[in-house]
């Protein structure tokens, strides 16, 4: 019989959490984050009404998202671009297809994109004969090994300088042991040589903006400007929630963002895309695209207690501090999200039925609410998750748990079953549940009321 996704999450959370080395490592990244977060959380004198400032225009924004949207797309309109619209990933694809065609590409560069990997972009151009090269170091690097991103803004943190060096070994032929300025170094030629060859270039989008129809790109290695220089076509996919009402509020969300993400004050490369290359301009490509997609956002939007997930800016804060995350790394979720966010959103993204466990994975604790940049209370929309998933649950469960709620109402019906029968049903009912490591609470031979009872 196929495993669910539960039965999965719950096999590999516990194989993750019992990995010590693995444990080690993403501690270790974890706390040079954490270190470098307090070292970046100064440059606000007042972060509170910085992040409820934030909030705000999220919402402003995301309770209007058509008219801002419409705005986008006339503005990068008049600016020479093209927006598409997807409603699904299928769309994306098929939009992203029709331009390689178009220009018969053979190559395509590509910075770091959380939505192309949720809508498995480099597999579906692969299978196109088209070749497909991550640019972010991080991507690059988890693209040689075979594995999705493990984390939103540190796709590669799970690995150890040594595990990337013998990678490079292996599939680059760079010599053995080479240490991580040599890592980059032998990276970086080879990525050059490849901005140059290649027909498209692909990125994401930090933020989009109506007011000049521009798109927001912020990046540390230089990377996302050269994916967009040297091509004739440059394609920006990004999901609706994106949007800013102004270029304006870049002065907020910046810093908001690198600080939050990285720790950085202002992260080193930030570009702003208004279509593509006007006359007179040096470089830039021809043609420039922005594929918008829903994807399932629409279902967060028309959720009203949902949809405040749709604020999020993707910077990584929330996993970073989530117990759970912590322990059982960012490949367990087995969802292009992790971490509270993705716990909240990909139920709504794909569906509750088979994602629905992933709101059990919290301990509840707020930190991922506390240190969310855009006050998005994320352990609240955990739990709104689990209330949801009930009402998705299997109808044999439904009825397990009327009879289960009918025996425990009544008093007489609790005291047919002595200590032993409760145990015994406790057993059947909640071992797996409960975890092997923990040791079910055992019921008294005689209860309360029995005893009560007697005394009397
Ligand atoms: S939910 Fe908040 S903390 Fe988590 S990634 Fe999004 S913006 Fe960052």
């Amino acid at each position: 019989m196929l495993k669910t996704r539960k039965q999965i999450f719950i096999e590999q959370s516990r194989e993750k959490f019992s990995d010590a080395e693995h444990r080690r490592k993403i501690n270790h990244s974890l706390l040079q984050s954490d270190i470098a977060f307090r070292k970046g959380i100064p440059q606000f004198s007042d972060l509170q009404s910085a992040k409820k400032t934030a909030n705000h225009i999220k919402r402003t924004t995301i309770e209007n998202l058509d008219i801002y949207l419409l705005r986008f797309e006339k503005h990068f309109t008049q600016n020479g671009g093209k927006v598409i619209w997807a409603a699904t990933a299928q769309e994306a694809l098929d939009a992203v297809a029709g331009i390689c065609k178009e220009v018969n590409a053979r190559l395509v560069v590509k910075s770091k994109s959380m939505v192309t990997e949720e809508i498995h972009l480099n597999p579906f151009l692969f299978s196109r004969g088209i070749e497909v090269v991550e640019t972010d170091l991080g991507e690059y690097i988890q693209q040689l090994a075979g594995e999705p991103p493990y984390h939103l803004v540190a796709p590669s943190m799970h690995k150890s300088k040594e595990e990337v060096a013998d990678l490079f070994h292996k599939k680059l032929g760079a010599p053995e042991g080479l240490a991580p300025e040599a890592l980059t170094q032998f990276a970086r030629k080879i990525l050059r040589e490849k901005y140059v060859q290649a027909d498209i270039g692909i990125t994401g989008v930090n933020f989009l903006l109506a007011d000049i129809g521009g798109v927001a790109l912020t990046e540390n290695e230089g990377n996302g400007r050269l994916s967009t220089s040297f091509p004739k076509v440059h394609i920006a996919v990004t999901g609706i929630e994106k949007i800013l009402p102004s270029v304006r509020d870049l002065a907020l969300f910046w810093p908001l963002l690198a600080t939050h993400g990285s720790g950085q004050q202002i992260t080193v490369y930030n570009s702003i895309f208004t279509g593509p290359r006007k006359s007179g301009e040096k470089d830039g490509p021809e043609r420039m695209y922005v594929i918008l997609l829903d994807n399932g956002r629409t279902r967060l939007l028309a959720d009203p207690k949902a949809r405040e997930s749709l604020y999020c800016i993707r910077c990584g804060a929330c996993l970073n501090v989530c117990p759970v995350f912590r322990n059982i790394g960012g490949h367990t979720y087995n969802s292009t999200y992790g971490g509270p966010v993705g716990s909240v959103i990909t139920p709504h993204l794909k569906e509750m039925k088979e994602y629905g466990h992933l709101s059990q994975a919290s301990s509840l604790c707020g930190a991922c609410t506390e240190v969310c940049p855009v006050g998005i209370p994320l352990h609240q929309l955990l739990l709104h998750n689990r209330q949801l998933a009930v009402k998705h649950a299997a109808r044999t469960e439904k009825f397990a748990w009327k009879l289960w709620a009918m025996a425990c109402s009544h008093r007489r019906v609790l005291n047919l079953a002595g200590g032993h029968t409760k145990n015994r049903v406790a057993a059947l009912l909640f071992a797996n549940a409960w975890g092997k490591n923990r040791k079910l609470p055992r019921f008294a031979p005689e209860s309360f009321n029995q005893l009560w009872k007697k005394q009397r």
